[in-house]
């Protein structure tokens, strides 16, 4: 049998790899009859970065046109690992590189790899060829440039950050948002003299007044947002940073690129705790940043003085997890949007905050840029801090536990998981509600969910 699938019958469109710019690229095929007698080539990757190009287009009006589901399921099945990605006895998996460094054969291949002549690998916080095909799989998905992977959602945040904006530089930020990043922000970026200007999601009059005082390098949003699930108006808030020269970049770990293709509706760089809906298990760390490739070479570059690289075997547990990407989140966002209709309905909630539902402050804006609306929904007990945590103690499916995007239905109060120490008064300050609920609905059956959640509703007096 043909060991490539090339030699099998045509790819379709989607899939086929991108011309090769004349690189020469090692060859990783195992040579069977041979291997007792010879040391293997090196395992090498090629142009995994390439191999399944992303179908975007504009709609006659102009306006950004989403990708089909079709593309993205493809794109979750098989970008990154249909070429450019070793061949190991012919697997059919994207092998796990265990490996911290690579060699090369004599001075002569060196050279050639210095000078770009050779594609290969030279030393794993520079690169590994499990990781780059997470990276070409993410690519795919956000129909991105260029990406970059790394070792969790922080230090996707924490590098791009550093990288991108210089010392005397200014951001934007939105107030509700993961309490790590604003922490870094407030408390750590000042130290390099980098102003922070915190608006309101969707305040686009303090948007236009902080990039008319000030020299803007980025606008840094999530969206949807933690906890309340805010929601900014991509489009918007792009042309605004455009017109000013700030590039825009976008936290979509709750949306995924299934649900929003935040470069598409005009954004510079997408953010994503990998951690999340990516790997979708609850069983790694990862963080990811794609976008315009000039962006991440800058963020990349940093990286590799950093160090905050993913381990091979964390990147084939996000390889593997994304697989089923569109699926996971095809039932996260049926089963969350019915339960948050049911919530909103149950005498005992106050509130809920869901962007599917009507009554979202941002609903309208989700429900032009997102195509689902993703598996958190944060919800209002009736009563205080403690009828929540009466309600919270009796759940018996979801997990107590933080973190969320995962095949496992997770639950958290955010003023007793993240916001304890700040106590009551500062909790108040920044919005976080004493009796809310955070909840990642799981892919479980929703039937199920529904029911526990209701008989612990019974235990609020
Ligand atoms: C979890 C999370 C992060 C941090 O990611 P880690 O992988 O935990 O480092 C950043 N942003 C958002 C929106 C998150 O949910």
């Amino acid at each position: 049998m043909p060991s490539s699938v090339s030699a099998r019958a045509p790819l379709p469109a989607a899939l086929r790899p991108a011309a090769r710019s004349g690189l020469r690229i090692r060859q990783a095929t195992f040579h069977r009859q041979r291997a007792s007698c010879i040391l293997p080539p090196p395992l090498v990757c090629g142009t995994a970065a390439n191999d399944v190009e992303a179908p975007l287009s504009s709609s006659s009006n102009g306006a950004p046109k989403l990708r089909a589901q079709a593309n993205l399921a493809t794109a979750a099945v098989h970008g990154g690992e249909r070429s450019g990605r070793p061949n190991v006895a012919d697997s059919l998996t994207t092998p796990i590189v265990q490996t911290s460094t690579y060699h090369f054969r004599n001075t002569a291949e060196l050279i050639d790899y210095n000078e770009g002549r050779l594609e290969s690998f030279e030393y794993g916080r520079y690169g590994n060829p499990t990781s780059k095909a997470c990276e070409a799989k993410i690519k795919a998905l956000e129909g991105a440039e260029d990406c970059l992977v790394s070792a969790s959602g922080m230090n996707a945040v924490t590098s791009m950050l550093l990288s991108l904006v210089p010392s005397g530089g200014h951001i934007v930020t939105t107030s509700d948002c993961y309490w790590r990043t604003r922490q870094f922000m407030l408390n750590f970026l000042p130290k390099m003299h980098v102003g922070v200007s915190v608006i309101a999601p969707n305040d686009l009059v303090a948007l236009q007044e902080a990039l008319d005082k000030h020299s803007v390098t980025l606008f840094f949003s999530e969206s949807p947002t933690n906890p309340y699930l805010r929601c900014v108006d991509i489009p918007a808030i792009a042309r605004l940073c455009h017109a000013k020269g700030a590039h825009v970049c976008i936290d979509s770990t709750f949306a995924t690129p299934i649900n929003q293709q935040a470069l598409t509706l005009g954004a510079d760089l997408v953010l994503h705790s990998a951690t999340k809906y990516l790997a979708g298990h609850n069983d790694v760390l990862a963080g990811a940043l794609c976008g315009k490739k000039e962006l991440v070479d800058k963020v990349r570059d940093f990286h590799h003085i950093m160090g905050g690289v993913v381990d091979p075997h964390a990147a084939y547990l996000l390889l593997r997890g994304m697989k089923t990407l569109q699926l996971r989140v095809e039932r996260h966002n049926a089963s969350a949007l019915d339960i948050a209709h049911r919530l909103e309905a149950h005498p005992k909630i106050d509130r809920v905050w869901y962007p599917g539902l009507e009554s979202h402050p941002d609903h309208a804006i989700a429900a032009r840029q997102m195509s689902g609306f993703g598996g958190v929904v944060s919800f209002e007990v009736r009563g205080g801090l403690q009828e929540c945590i009466s309600f919270i103690d009796n759940v018996k499916l979801p997990y107590i536990a933080p973190s969320l995007g995962g095949v496992e239905s997770l639950i958290e109060m955010p003023a007793v998981q993240s916001y304890w120490a700040f106590g009551p008064e500062r909790r108040a300050e920044i919005g976080i509600k004493e009796n809310l609920i955070r909840f990642s609905i799981g892919i479980e059956d929703v039937e199920d969910v529904w029911a526990d959640l209701v008989q612990a509703l019974e235990f609020v007096p």
